[in-house]
């Protein structure tokens, strides 16, 4: 597996990280166990967020004992400075450490969000002042709008940033990451599943990993997982493989959805999800977790083409920045039932 500089944060980190969110869904054992097989087998960055359950306080009680081993990142998705003091406070007594390593806004996709988080009273300034104190050592910002990110971490104030970036969403490679790059940035791409979707994993892997990027943040649940993951980074990605990873990753991004959540459905269909994975489904198939999803949505997706209230206007069409035609795809992925 490849190390890298992480930015000019002067750490080397793996490039497969360690995405902890899932953690909360099984025992505390086997919990202990995934971490602990990855970092004896050389993962050292471990992502978690104080909004991942008591994915937190599993890393305090399975690895902090190890604290000097790992690179720990983790998130508030407060805005304000009073709350991201409080969270980021309780980060450090969940996780059992003195300091956190990198400390990310998190989830900020509107253009508000940013500016509260940046104003005068607002979470930025809580992290500025726990880097001051030496309770954090850099500070990041995490989001699903590559082209604001690189709007935003051009102003200079963060030193790492996190975006998705998956053979369903290569959004990033346009601005995001020759920003992240020409800024001397730490980079970090999640989902190379999409949450779930893409399959073979080798292959889902192995697109990030012939990218532009420091870190890929795999959520693991399991040694086998973990085992799986290390094993796709085994070789590094040569040129020719390279190219066919990318035109695979222009089909099936054709799509243009950046997983915003802007748009709504009054009956609940998930609309990203759909979206994201439709053309998936048809080239790769899904993996399981994918197909799942698929049964539990069936009603709301077959009711699409009933709604009355979107028979003029799909309403949630009105909502998307990007202006997709959520409503056609909605209305093709029923075909699944077929
Ligand atoms: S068009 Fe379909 S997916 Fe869109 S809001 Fe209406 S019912 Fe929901
Ligand atoms: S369909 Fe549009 S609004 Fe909905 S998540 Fe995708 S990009 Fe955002």
């Amino acid at each position: 597996m490849r190390y890298s500089p992480f930015g000019k944060t002067g750490f080397q980190v793996s490039a497969l990280g360690f995405g902890a969110m899932n953690l909360p869904g099984v025992s505390l054992q086997q919990a202990g166990d995934t971490l602990n097989y990855a970092l004896d087998h050389g993962i050292n960055y471990i992502d978690t967020a104080a909004g991942y359950r008591n994915s937190e306080e599993i890393i305090g009680e399975t690895i902090s004992h190890r604290r000097s081993e790992y690179f720990l990142a983790t998130k508030t998705n407060k805005r304000d400075y009073a709350a991201a003091k409080e969270e980021i406070e309780r980060s450090l007594v969940r996780m059992k450490t003195d300091v956190i390593d990198l400390l990310q806004i998190h989830y900020v996709n509107y253009v508000s969000e940013y500016k509260q988080a940046m104003e005068e009273n607002g979470a930025y300034k809580a992290a500025l002042e726990m880097k001051e104190a030496g309770k954090v050592r850099f500070i990041g910002i995490t989001g699903h709008r590559p082209e604001l990110l690189a709007k935003w971490i051009s102003k200079g104030d963060f030193d790492q940033v996190l975006f998705h970036l998956n053979l369903a969403q290569p959004f990033a490679l346009n601005e995001l990451i020759p920003m992240a790059t020409q800024m001397g940035m730490g980079k970090v791409a999640m989902k190379p599943l999409s949450g779930g979707f893409i399959q073979p994993v080798e292959k889902a892997i192995r697109y990030p990993y012939s990218q532009n990027v420091d870190v890929i943040i795999s959520g693991m649940v399991s040694v086998d997982e973990v085992k799986q993951n290390l094993a796709a980074m085994e070789q590094e990605v040569e040129e020719e493989e390279r190219k066919e990873l990318e035109a695979l990753a222009l089909e099936l991004g054709s799509h243009n959805c950046r997983r915003c959540n802007y748009c709504s459905c009054p009956i609940g269909v998930t609309i990203p999800d759909i979206m994201i994975s439709s053309q998936v489904r048809q080239t790769l198939g899904l993996l399981p977790k994918g197909n799942g999803f698929y049964e539990r949505q069936k009603d709301k997706i077959l009711s699409c083409a009933d709604y009355e209230p979107c028979r003029e206007k799909p309403l949630c069409e009105e909502k998307c920045p990007y202006h997709l035609p959520m409503q056609k795809v909605v209305q093709e992925a029923a075909s699944y039932y077929r």
